[in-house]
Order: structure tokens, then C-alpha cells, then sequence
């Protein structure tokens, strides 16, 4: 694991070397240096080391160094770097994962959310995956990542004059950001192929350190292919089914095969949602091509090694192909694999002999794999409901899947002010045992007033957040000066401010808390108990309807007793996400239960000192313990949709002008909220250490890599 690095390295080069492994992201110390090297304060520089060194030649380099006094702290981050890179026999995953060791973890993702300045990946999922590699690589855990690279990444998000959503697209630079083409052992640059029954398609691989997990891209615009397919891994979620499956092999099989060609032999495989469920394909025509076992065996002992994260609970999310396209994609693999096209439609079938059931992702990957999981308690019970049909000799409660509860990564979301206090508050080296409820106890003891004011300063550097993006947004569109300026007096710190930011899908309802549009003009209005919204989110671009929700809000925004109380920010990515979810004073989540699976912005919220404020569903259904946050609600589903809308909304208001806007303003003669901080301190203490993706990977070690390395045929245990 030793980098290879010659000790006598240049300040730029110790730079450079910083900005190439993702590790700097998650470290304030490090993210300090390089936005104090940018003299220019540009932005864009400040989130992409690369880019921002590429502006300097070497002795521009060292000047700026010396001018802006880094050298000592470079030369200590480097230090640190190489410690946390040459050493992992006492990390928590040599101890706990050793098997693991030469036969690591292949972790399959079509996308994954590290950073803002490498725009591969669109929600919830992508982050989710980026927070699993950083908790893996802080763990020691053995892990080396698969995903796509798409050279127009996810799109940018501008709201234009009317409040449409207008997607941006722009051709990512290779050279500027943390990226090396991955090349065979001896130095070839190494290219795989996945066969359909036309022509090849061709791929090669970039490699993104990620502290010491390596994550490969695959990437097919390269010359070896056809004008169109090279257009395939443009976009994320970009073009039609045809298009779909296309970067679904080259993920899966394509994956796989990278994989092989380093030289790496995976002793468990993590689909992390169906997107990439071929790959146990390629395994299993592996087996059977160097252990000459019979398909039905190597599909045995493929599964057995094989893991699945299922994410969504709508039907409608799960991808779904019909013959011709798995024909055409799969039927050179279905020969080799002896199955042919039909045998293949079998394994993407509840019902292998039903004609006129389409190949599904999700089902192939439940019977690919031993172990299978959903993301929450409840999505668990949902999951194992809603796929009860492909064990129909079990009961419902007996449906092999489990699930473990999604978590956030404590370094990328906790505020580095934040972070300073926990330093105070929590035992020396707190960091290190996140997953332990005793590490976060001691937080009973900060001082309410040191709580409030660090939540206070970061509340203020969200407000001065936002009213840039919003003079950013203002002067593209060229509003009149005297607009502009007035921006400079948007929201006010001294208010209840409530965040609302996710991918605008319809069933996540943003408008919801506008339902009964006159009561919502009430609290905003409410001049003794005032209440401010932020509200951000990108709905895919073939989404009308949610676009439609968006352009309802920002005309709210524009409307006179509105302006400057509801605010909607453009282009919600991982930057802005970290501000909102590190200023906010309450995050409101009100989903269509069951409808999400987990939801991760909540627990961002949590370890900054926000509280969450949300429907009983997805993570917060078992976390929620009457005094650590609130409820919505009282966990139930309605099969109407419209009765469900209405009552959800009517309870939503309760809670908020009879528990969240009441023990807010109630102060006490230091103008201190004591009853609210105390809910802050509690809200911390009894989730954070839940709700971190260190706890996460550790239940994924040990409920599912562990057992399928050893080949242990028990199934993933079920904590209720
Ligand atoms: C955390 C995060 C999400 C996921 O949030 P949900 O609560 O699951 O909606 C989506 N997008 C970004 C940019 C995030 O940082």
C-alpha cells in the first residue's frame, strides 16, 4: 500500500501529489492550503486543486508558497498524507477484514458523488457511493471501485426569467481534474471489450485515488469506437433504453473485465443498485472457462461471493429490457455462458417461463446474489414485500433480504467550525471511532451558548452563500442594479430558517408545505415568530412535472411578501448541499412514505446542529425518538394519493406552529433558545453515531463482505 513517492519531493510537487488523491477533500486543514494558495479567489479554483495548480508555473508556485506562508503547513499535510497512506495494519479493517486482504471488495456504482469538482454523479446515490469509498479507505477496509466516466458529467442547473430549468452541459476537462488513464502492469494502455451482436464496444479506464481506495471510470470515447458509442458514457442517466443498457454492460462486464486485466481477483462483489448487475455474468463465464464447472454451478458460487443495495421502492425506478435488447447486447454472453438469449431472460425474470415479462436489472441482481439489502429498517420491510414473488415458498417476513441503514461521511459533511468544537467536546482521536455511541456522549457537555454561536456563524456563512449565488444568477440574467443590490439583504440571520434541497422528484412533494397556500403566507408573514425558506433541487431534465414544482416555487419567491423570506438557489450539487446542510437551523423531508428509501441530507444536518424535521419514513422512521429532532405525522401510508397530500400537509403545519416555531423563539435572558439547543445537543448525540457511513461499511463488513468471502451460506441477519 506504500506510495510510491521519493522522499525528496519540491513544494509543488508535494502540491500535486496532495491534489491527486481525493484524501485532501475530506481534511479542512488541506482544503485551507489550496484556497489560500488561489490568489484570485476564483470560485471554481477553490474546488479543483488541479485546475488551480495548473495555473501556476513551478516558480510561480513557490512565490505564492512563500507569500502566503504554506510551506510548513504543506510539508505537515504531506506528512500526514504519507502516514495515513503507508500505514494501515492498525486500522479498524486489518483487524476486522484481514481476509479481505489480496481479494478485496469489487464495489460496482454507476456513479459516485467524491467531490463537486469531478461532476460524476446526479443525487443521493452518487454520494452515497463516494461516502462508502472515503469510510472504506478511513477504515482500512479492502475495497477497489467500478464505475462510468462521463465526459459531460450530470448537468448544470440555471433557472432562467420564467423559473424553467434550463440544462447545462459542459465537456469535462481530463487534464484538470485528479484523473490517470490506469495502464496493464507492464506500462500498455489497457482497453476492454464487451462483444454485442454487432459490433464491439470498446473502453478504457481512468483512475481516481480516493484515499487509499482506487476507483476505476470507464470511459468509450476513444477512437476505437463508432461516432455514436462514443457518445454512450457521455451522460449520466443520459439517452434512451438503448443507450441504457449499453452503459450497463460496459459497467458490468466492461467493470468486471478491468478488473481481471489488473490483476485484480475480487473475493466479494457489492452491486451497489442494479445498474451494474451483468457483472456476475462475466465472473460466472469465468468460472466455468478456468474450473470447467457447469453454468448452474458457477452461477452457485458466483452468487455466493455477490452482494446487492437495492435503493428504490417505486417500481417504475428499476431499468427493464426486452428480448431484443438483451438479445442484442447479451446473446454473444448467453452463448459463451451455454444459456442463450432465453436462458438469460430467465435470470432477469420473476417467472423465467413468463413470455411477456421484460428482463428486469433489479431481478437479475437478487438472483445473482446471496446476500441482498435495502437501505433502511423500512425499506427492508418494503423491499422484502415487494420482491416477496421471487421466493413464493417463503413468507413474507422469510424474503431473503435485510437491510443496513445508509449513513453519511463525518470528514466531507461536518463543518470545519464544527469540527473545531467536537475537537474541545469529544475524547482526543473522536474521529477514529465514529461508529461508537460512547465517542459522542461527552457531547451532553459542550456549552449551550459555544453550540449556538458556532451554529450562529455557520447559519451567517450560508446566508452570504446564498446571497452570492443569487447576485451570480442576477447579473446573467442582467437585472436592473437597484435588484441586484437588494439581493445584499436577503433572509436575515436572526429568523427560523428551514432548508429544503433534493432532486426535485415528485414524490419528495417541495411544494407540500405550500398546499394550503394561505396558512403558509401566515407564518412567513408572522412579524413577532418569523420563519424563512431556502429551497434548492434539480429535477431530471425529462421531468415536467417537476420542473413544474420548481417554477411554482421561484414565482412564490418573486412575489412581494415573499421576497427575501423564500429563496430558491440554483444548481444544487455536493457545494452547496455542504453549506446548506452545515447553516440550516431545520431540514424538512416530506416524502410520500414509503416512497424513500433512506434519505442522507437529514444526517448531514445532524452533525452540524440542525434539526431534522421530517415525515416518519426512510432512516428517519428509526431514528426519531420523540426529542431529537420532529416528527411529522404518525408513520402511516394512505394507497390515495390526494388524502394522503391533505393529511400529510395539515400535519406538517401542526408541527411547525405548535412544536418547531415555538421552541425556537423561546429565549431566555441571554437570548439563548436553551429547550432547542438542548434538542441540538440530543439530536447529535443519539444519532450521529447511527447515521455515519463508518457504521455503515462496518455493517457491510460484517453482515455481508465477511460472510460472502468465507463462502458462509448464512443470509445477512435482520436487525429489527
Ligand atoms: C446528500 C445529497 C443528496 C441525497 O439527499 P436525500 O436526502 O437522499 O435527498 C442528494 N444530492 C446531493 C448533492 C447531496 O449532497
Amino acid at each position: 500500500m506504500t506510495p510510491a513517492v521519493p522522499t525528496q519531493l519540491s513544494f509543488g510537487e508535494k502540491l500535486n501529489v496532495l491534489a491527486h488523491n481525493m484524501w485532501w477533500s475530506w481534511h479542512p486543514d488541506v482544503v485551507s492550503i489550496f484556497r489560500d494558495l488561489n490568489r484570485v479567489r476564483w470560485r471554481q479554483l477553490d474546488q479543483n486543486p488541479v485546475l488551480l495548480l495548473s495555473e501556476y508555473t513551478p516558480e510561480q508556485l513557490e512565490n505564492r508558497g512563500r507569500e502566503a506562508v504554506l510551506h510548513s503547513r504543506v510539508n505537515y499535510a504531506f506528512r500526514r498524507w504519507q502516514e495515513y497512506m503507508g500505514d494501515s495494519s492498525t486500522t479498524w479493517g486489518a483487524t476486522h477484514a484481514g481476509v479481505l486482504c489480496h481479494k478485496p471488495v469489487a464495489y460496482f456504482s454507476a456513479e459516485f458523488g467524491i467531490h463537486e469538482s469531478l461532476p460524476n454523479y446526479s443525487g443521493g446515490l452518487g454520494v452515497l457511493a463516494g461516502d462508502h469509498l472515503k469510510s472504506a479507505s478511513d477504515l482500512g477496509v479492502p475495497l477497489v471501485a467500478i464505475g462510468l466516466f462521463y465526459h459531460e458529467g450530470y448537468f448544470s442547473q440555471l433557472i432562467d426569467e420564467k423559473g424553467w430549468q434550463q440544462e447545462v452541459y459542459s465537456h469535462v476537462k481530463n487534464t484538470q481534474l485528479p484523473i490517470r488513464l490506469a495502464t496493464l502492469p507492464n506500462g500498455d494502455p489497457l482497453i476492454v471489450k464487451v462483444d454485442t451482436r454487432h459490433n464491439p464496444i470498446y473502453a478504457q479506464a481512468w483512475q481516481v485515488d480516493v484515499g487509499r481506495v482506487k476507483l476505476y471510470l470507464l470511459d468509450v470515447n476513444i477512437e476505437q469506437n463508432s461516432p455514436e458509442d462514443r457518445k454512450l458514457t457521455a451522460r449520466l442517466y443520459g439517452g434512451d433504453q438503448r443507450t441504457r443498457i449499453r452503459q450497463e454492460i460496459v459497467l458490468g462486464l466492461g467493470g468486471a473485465r478491468v478488473l481481471t486485466a489488473l490483476g485484480y481477483q475480487p473475493h466479494v462483489i457489492h452491486m451497489n443498485e442494479g445498474h451494474s448487475a451483468f457483472a456476475p455474468l462475466e465472473f460466472i463465464r469465468m468460472r466455468m472457462a478456468n474450473d470447467s464447472l457447469s453454468f448452474d454451478d458457477a452461477l452457485r458460487e458466483t452468487a455466493s461471493m455477490c452482494c446487492f443495495t437495492t435503493h428504490t421502492p417505486v417500481p417504475a425506478g428499476h431499468d427493464r429490457f426486452d428480448w431484443g435488447m438483451i438479445d442484442e447486447h447479451l446473446g454473444p454472453m448467453g452463448d459463451q455462458l451455454g444459456i442463450g438469449t432465453q436462458g438469460l431472460m430467465g435470470l432477469g425474470r420473476i417467472d423465467p417461463n413468463n413470455h411477456n415479462e421484460p428482463f428486469c436489472m433489479t431481478v437479475i441482481a437478487f438472483k445473482c446474489s446471496r446476500r441482498a439489502n435495502g437501505v433502511s429498517n423500512l425499506h427492508g420491510v418494503v423491499s422484502r414485500r415487494m420482491w416477496a414473488s421471487l421466493w413464493p415458498w417463503r413468507s413474507e417476513e422469510d424474503v431473503p433480504i435485510g437491510h443496513i441503514t445508509n449513513g453519511v461521511h463525518v470528514g466531507s459533511w461536518l463543518a470545519p467550525q464544527m469540527r473545531t468544537l467536537y475537537d474541545r467536546t469529544l475524547k482526543e482521536g473522536w474521529w477514529r471511532r465514529t461508529a461508537d455511541p460512547n465517542t459522542w456522549a461527552a457531547f451532553e457537555h459542550v456549552t449551550p451558548g459555544e453550540l449556538w454561536e458556532t451554529h450562529q456563524a455557520l447559519k451567517n456563512g450560508l446566508i452570504t452563500f446564498s446571497r452570492q449565488r443569487s447576485i451570480t444568477r442576477a447579473e446573467r440574467l442582467k437585472f436592473p442594479a437597484t435588484e441586484v443590490a437588494e439581493i445584499q439583504n436577503l433572509l436575515d440571520p436572526e429568523v427560523l430558517t428551514i432548508g429544503f434541497a433534493r432532486r426535485f422528484a415528485p414524490y419528495k412533494r417541495a411544494d407540500l408545505v405550500l398546499r394550503d397556500i394561505e396558512m403558509f403566507r401566515q407564518i412567513i408573514a408572522d412579524s413577532k415568530r418569523p420563519i424563512q425558506f431556502i429551497f434548492a433541487g434539480k429535477s431530471h431534465p425529462a421531468d415536467n412535472g417537476g420542473k413544474s414544482i420548481l417554477q411554482r416555487i421561484y414565482n412564490l419567491t418573486q412575489e412581494a411578501e415573499f421576497k427575501g423570506k423564500v429563496l430558491l438557489l440554483e444548481d444544487y450539487d455536493i457545494n452547496l448541499a455542504r453549506h446548506l446542510v452545515q447553516g440550516v437551523d431545520v431540514w424538512l423531508n416530506n416524502p410520500r412514505r414509503p416512497l424513500e428509501a433512506s434519505g442522507t441530507s437529514g444526517q448531514k444536518v445532524v452533525l452540524n446542529g440542525g434539526l431534522n424535521c421530517s415525515i416518519l419514513d426512510g432512516w428517519w422512521a428509526e431514528a426519531f425518538d420523540g426529542s431529537n429532532g420532529f416528527g411529522i405525522g404518525s408513520g402511516t401510508c394512505h394507497s390515495n394519493q390526494d388524502i394522503l397530500d391533505e393529511r400529510d400537509a395539515k400535519d406538517l403545519m401542526k408541527t411547525l406552529l405548535n412544536e418547531v416555531i415555538p421552541l425556537y423563539y423561546d429565549r431566555d435572558n441571554d437570548d439563548l433558545p436553551q429547550a432547542w439547543i438542548k434538542r441540538m445537543k440530543r439530536s447529535i448525540r443519539t444519532l450521529g453515531w447511527r447515521f455515519n457511513s463508518d457504521r455503515m461499511v462496518m455493517d457491510y463488513v460484517q453482515s455481508a463482505y465477511l460472510p460472502a468471502a468465507g463462502g458462509v451460506s448464512c443470509e445477512m441477519n435482520r436487525r429489527a
